[in-house]
């Protein structure tokens, strides 16, 4: 049943014109964990240097998203947790012993300067990316300062406090049936897969490094639980896979899980811990292995979400989520480095790649064989019956629904609409020019040396070939009932 792949080099289709929105915040690469620890936003603000310098901005539409509220942000955690990393900083931290135990921040996920507005420009650039999903202004949307899936609803772990991908995944859920969630992360996605395992509206699949590795779950055998049952596929690998190997066992996962699964959205993590040379992860993987995921995924033409996650040699992260941007916008980028902000950190090649080592590979063909049989099997012998069927219909922009019906829709549901947060936004607000006072989202300045052109600045997809699923009534009724499922 496993086949090893040949790798061959990475191909686009330069005439596919996926329209792609992307998020940055430019104050994210100034929040810092802590002296030695390795967890740097920084990373962002390089892999943004590198997409502008390769001048990806004349290609995609660039968004600041406006950070969630502590409103949004219940929609998955806990009020008490929320008003906690509100409030709490490393001045008044004195204060929080008991909720410093009780939410698991300290070592690992130290309390920070700023760690509240952190959370929230993260978070909010997952949710308004999938909103922009959801109105059909885009086919991907990428958010670098998200993928934090280890964070649980009341409690820290693994470097990540608010889970970005969860709430990003129930905007999805307003308007999609089925999601599913794709994560590359050598570490286990525990917190995504907890938040939906009893639940069959997502679909989780982790590929992880599995045995005395942080956060020990993510066995083969846990396959959800209830309505969830076979909607978790856990893929546990040994150290030193390579680009071959990991193709071989991640592309007949995914297309049998999307052939079975039907989902109308997918999020894809894309951790670079998996990366080879980093600094907490044991795999192998190339640049190319690694974009090699997100250019299958992309094949399939589903909309999708792209976040960040780990990644802990920030000059080789940096690089592959700027190839990978490349491959979302149908581009293969040169492999001479553009100068950049920070181009001292790419020496002494100063190219665009990231190389596999001559690590031994833990993971014989009978190993992944055993895993790849294991998957299909689950999947083969349960039947699967979509809650709601879905008709992909080309459909012009006037035809994007109501937009009265839906701010209603989104009062009822905590404000999560992208038209009801254009409300939101108070003029005068220092994040926004005055022209964009009514929308809740602008194009960035740019803090390297090239300005968004022309091309940049249309936001509503004005562009031709809009797509949205469109529904019947009797089907947006049973997403409404499903919905008050979830929610309950
Ligand atoms: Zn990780």
């Amino acid at each position: 049943m496993y086949v090893r792949l040949p790798f061959d080099e990475l191909k686009v289709d330069e005439s596919k014109k996926t329209r792609v929105a992307y998020f940055y915040d430019r104050d994210v690469g100034n929040y810092f964990y802590g002296t030695g620890h390795c967890m740097k936003p920084h990373r962002i603000r390089m892999t943004h240097s590198l997409i502008m310098n390769y001048e990806l901005y004349k290609k995609m539409e660039i968004y600041r998203a406006r950070p969630a509220t502590n409103t949004e942000l219940t929609q998955f955690h806990t009020d008490e947790y929320i008003d906690f990393i509100d409030r709490v900083t490393p001045d008044n931290l004195h204060m929080f012993e008991r909720e410093q135990i009780i939410f698991n921040v300290g070592d690992d996920c130290p309390v920070f300067d700023g760690l509240g507005e952190f959370c929230k420009i993260s978070c909010g650039g997952s949710m308004e990316g999938a909103a922009r999903i959801n109105n059909g202004s885009c086919d991907v949307a990428i958010n670098y300062a998200g993928g934090l899936h280890h964070a649980k609803k009341s409690e820290a772990s693994g470097f990540c406090y608010l889970n970005d991908i969860v709430l990003g995944i129930i905007e999805l859920l307003r308007v999609h049936p089925r999601v599913l969630y794709i994560d590359t992360d050598v570490h286990h996605g525990d917190g995504v897969e907890e938040a939906f395992y009893t639940n069959d509206r997502v679909m989780t699949c982790s590929f992880h490094k599995f045995g005395e590795f942080f956060p020990g779950t993510g066995n083969l055998n846990d396959v959800g639980i209830g309505k969830g049952k076979y909607h978790a596929v856990n893929i546990p690998l040994r150290d030193g896979i390579d680009d071959a190997s990991y193709k071989s066992i991640f592309e007949p996962i995914i297309s049998k899980i999307i052939e079975w699964y039907q989902p109308s959205a997918i999020v894809l993590q894309c951790g670079g811990d998996s990366l080879s040379g980093d600094r907490l992860g044991p795999f192998n993987l190339s640049m190319r292995g690694h974009a090699n995921c997100v250019s299958y995924v992309k094949s399939f033409g589903i909309p999708m979400m792209v976040v960040g996650g780990g990644g802990y040699t920030i000059r080789n992260v940096a690089r592959t989520w700027a190839f990978e941007t490349g491959i979302c916008n149908d581009v293969i980028l040169d492999k001479e480095l553009p100068y950049n902000g920070y181009y001292e950190y790419y020496a002494p090649l100063y190219e665009l790649d990231v190389r596999s080592s001559n690590m031994t590979n833990a993971n014989s063909p009978e190993y992944l064989d055993r895993i790849l049989m294991n998957v299909i099997s689950n999947l083969d012998h349960t039947k699967h019956a979509p809650s709601v069927q879905m008709n992909e219909v080309p459909r012009d922009l006037e035809d994007f629904g109501d937009i009265e019906e839906d701010e209603m829709d989104a009062m009822d549901t905590k404000g999560g609409s992208l038209y009801s947060r254009d409300k939101l936004v108070q003029p005068g607000n220092e994040f926004y020019d005055e022209d964009d006072k009514n929308r809740n989202e602008r194009n960035i300045d740019i803090d390297v040396d090239v300005r968004v052109n022309g091309n940049g600045t249309s936001s509503n997809g004005t562009g031709n070939g809009v797509h949205k699923n469109v529904l019947t009534d009797a089907e947006l009724n049973e997403i409404d009932h499903l919905n008050q499922e979830v929610a309950a």
